[in-house]
């Protein structure tokens, strides 16, 4: 049998299996892109046929596993999971789809890592489900085409700009999830909180939504600790006063931004005088992956217009030094 069951998922999966929605109709929020893939999913059932391939990006913790595991519930097919980083080569991809049922589902998470023979590889399964593969060596080398059960691949990746457009292309559906608004996150804290035993009142959930940085996953994360918090420092009740307390204990301030958002901020305006400053010299004072940054911090800090990007760098906006308790330069009022 190809697929995981779905109770049965490896590591940070399991962990997560509680929280996620099971089926499209679970999912908050999103709506554009739950109708348009919902359609995509039933024309496909009707049809009989394997449902297109749907490359999903967006920052990470939107969602983009969610969708993956809800599309073959739909589809009553099983699903396979694979992570771009670990498919150094088109023998680690090979069993994927040569176990891959008919009509299954393969979810490639991170796929903008997949090295580019592994990619290669990949587009005749895409395009006709057949594999190219060399047998043997140097002039024995021969290849031979074997042909697989037609599959639907998912692809999530955090930055759809990496991927080349070959491979874009190669995706019939593609979606882009954005952040979430405060009162679809206040809906998933309260949804969540149910299931984690945790009571909850309807301010201490908005409060919840509002330090979550528009992401579902860190709303999630910050649920689970005002639950400890509430459990260890008082009777179990997640009242907006334990909420507060829990909350600012993280050092998650009024926007919702974390300590290491504050660093990112102050970095650049203590270290490189507010900016412009060049992503590359921003992680190295961070310590921190450009990727992280890129991927990981910067998204939020862009969308809430604390932080812009010219062509000489980021750059803190005016809104930024006022959250930050200073007042921006003379001259550049953004
Ligand atoms: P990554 O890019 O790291 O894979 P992701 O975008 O795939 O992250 P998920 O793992 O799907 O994010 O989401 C994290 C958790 O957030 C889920 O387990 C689920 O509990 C919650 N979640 C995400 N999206 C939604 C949603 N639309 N409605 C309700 N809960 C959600």
């Amino acid at each position: 049998p190809s697929g995981k069951p779905m109770t049965d998922l490896p590591g940070n999966f399991a962990d997560d299996v509680a929280l996620r929605p099971k089926y499209l109709r679970d999912i908050i929020g999103q709506r554009d892109v739950c109708e348009r893939i919902g359609i995509a999913v039933e024309a496909a059932a009707k049809r009989r046929e394997p449902l297109g391939h749907v490359l999903l990006d967006g920052p990470p913790g939107l969602g983009k596993t969610t969708f993956a595991t809800c599309i073959p519930r739909e589809l009553d097919v099983s699903l396979q999971i694979a992570s771009g980083a670990a498919l150094a080569a088109p023998k680690d991809l090979l069993p994927y789809l040569t176990n891959a049922e008919e009509g299954s589902v393969l979810f490639i998470d991170e796929i903008h890592r997949l090295p580019k023979a592994v990619e290669e590889f990949m587009y005749p399964a895409m395009e006709d489900f057949r594999v190219d593969i060399t047998l043997g060596e140097g002039v024995n080398a021969r290849t031979v085409n074997m042909k697989l059960r037609p599959m639907t691949i998912i692809g999530a990746t955090t930055r759809s700009g990496l991927l080349s457009a070959p491979l874009r292309d190669r995706f019939p559906v593609r979606e882009h999830l954005d952040f979430y608004s405060i009162s679809e996150l206040t809906r998933i804290v309260t949804i969540n909180a149910k299931k984690l035993g945790l009571p909850i009142v309807e301010a201490a959930a908005e409060k919840i939504a509002t330090a979550s940085r528009g992401t579902p996953r860190i709303a999630n994360n910050r649920l689970r600790w005002v639950r400890d918090y509430a459990q260890s420092r008082a009777d179990g009740e997640g009242t907006l006063v334990v909420t507060d307390d829990a909350l600012s204990m993280l050092g998650v301030d009024q926007k919702g931004l974390d300590p290491q958002d504050r660093k990112y901020l102050t970095t650049i305006l203590r270290v490189f005088g507010g900016g412009p400053a060049g992503v590359e010299a921003i992680a190295h004072t961070l310590n921190l992956a450009v990727d992280t940054l890129t991927d990981e911090i910067e998204p939020f800090l862009l969308r809430s217009e604390l932080v812009v990007r010219t062509p000489r760098g980021r750059k803190l906006t005016a809104k930024a030094y006022e959250h930050l308790g200073h007042s921006p330069p003379p001259d550049e009022s953004d």
